[in-house]
């Protein structure tokens, strides 16, 4: 297959077994999200694909080319024709934005014509090109890094949490240009960010890690409805988990009886919903009952937490009310529930 293969990759740093068997694979020309939370292994993922470190197990092929596998294999990172962009954009300081960009560059005539072009593409004023990384803003500092990454001509990028420092609005367009970029370019591309919608957004795959492993990988909608288990669902987004009794495809939880997506689990069991599935009901007709015992606001959305009259107090859920007059503390409230509830498997 063309594109990216891991193969149950390992790496340990002594005792600690940063990366521990992970399997992955990205189609040419497609995109991949990794998330997972400080220390599951991301960034050494990245190095061990991009030539910097070297697995202790398994097999990295790029394009059917190995590129490190267990048997001594180990091509250089220069050679590998993967672009990286580590976890801090890392310009060279001491050069122009126009040197950072050609650094890796045969020198020769056209060198000034492609740094040109590289711009053109970041889509970096080429004005920009004889200042020094300092006197750029954080989103133009990372299109730098970016266009130095692309001079390769990579197969493969590699984006470790490249936004991370830009603020929210620059963050979203800086992140929209890139995948069109990217796009345009047809760069397999693996990025990584601990921000799910960035995640969500990204990419045809999330791969969410956990100690070293991929906890889960899929199609970012599956895993947003689907998650395996409650790390993963908390993970992603929000989540309303309630133990419930499952039986022929229904659950019978504090939110009353519930279609569930899983028709073969018998028992007890946890099941999920998304916040949007919930909402305040205008009508008495609904069934499901309950009290506010607080109210946040958070901008786009207020969020309610509702106590649940069904549960006699202590099960509570977070419901979101649009903006305006919400209901206020310790007035009856009446839910209502779209769509199945997801059984986890934890
Ligand atoms: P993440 O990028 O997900 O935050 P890392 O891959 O940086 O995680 O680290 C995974 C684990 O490996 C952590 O426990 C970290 O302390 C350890 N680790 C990473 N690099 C080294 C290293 N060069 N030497 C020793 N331990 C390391
Ligand atoms: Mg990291």
């Amino acid at each position: 297959m063309s594109g990216l293969e891991i193969q149950a990759v390992s790496k340990s740093y002594g005792a600690v077994r940063a990366v521990a068997g992970v399997d992955l694979s990205i189609p040419a020309g497609q995109h991949t999200a990794i998330v997972g939370a400080s220390g599951s292994g991301k960034t050494t993922l990245l190095r061990l694909i991009a030539g910097f470190e070297a697995p202790d197990a398994g097999r990295i092929v790029l394009n059917g080319v190995v590129l490190a596998d267990a048997a001594g294999t180990m091509v250089p990172a220069h050679k590998r024709r993967v672009g990286y962009l580590p976890q801090d954009g890392a310009l060279f300081p001491h050069l122009s934005v126009a040197a950072n960009i050609g650094f890796g560059l045969e020198k020769g005539a056209d060198r000034a014509s492609r740094v040109g072009e590289l711009a053109e593409m970041v889509a970096l004023d080429r004005a920009m090109l004889a200042r020094w990384p300092h006197e750029l803003s954080g989103g133009q500092q990372q299109r730098v890094a970016l266009a130095r990454a692309l001079a390769q001509r990579p197969k493969l990028i590699l984006l470790d949490e490249p936004f991370s420092a830009l603020d929210t609005g620059l963050r979203a367009a800086t992140r929209k240009a890139t995948i069109a970029l990217l796009d345009a370019a047809g760069v397999t591309a693996l990025l990584v960010t601990h921000d799910q919608a960035e995640a969500l957004s990204f990419s045809e795959q999330i791969a969410v890690m956990r100690d070293g492993r991929v906890a889960q990988a899929g199609a970012p909608i599956d895993l947003y409805l689907r998650p395996r288990d409650s790390a993963t669902a908390t993970f992603l987004g929000d989540a309303i988990i309630l133990p419930a009794m499952v039986n022929g495809g229904w659950a019978t939880c504090a939110l009353g009886s519930l279609a569930v997506d899983d028709a073969q689990r018998t028992g007890s069991a946890r099941i999920m919903l998304r916040p949007e599935q919930v909402q305040i009901a205008e009508s008495d007709s609904a069934r499901v009952a309950g009290k506010v015992v607080d109210v946040e606001f958070v901008g786009h959305s207020c969020v309610l937490t509702v106590d649940l009259a069904s549960s006699n107090g202590g099960q509570t859920v977070q419901v979101r009310s649009p903006v305006g007059p919400a209901p206020m503390v310790a007035s009856p409230v009446r839910l209502r529930v779209a769509g199945p509830a997801h059984v986890l498997q934890d």
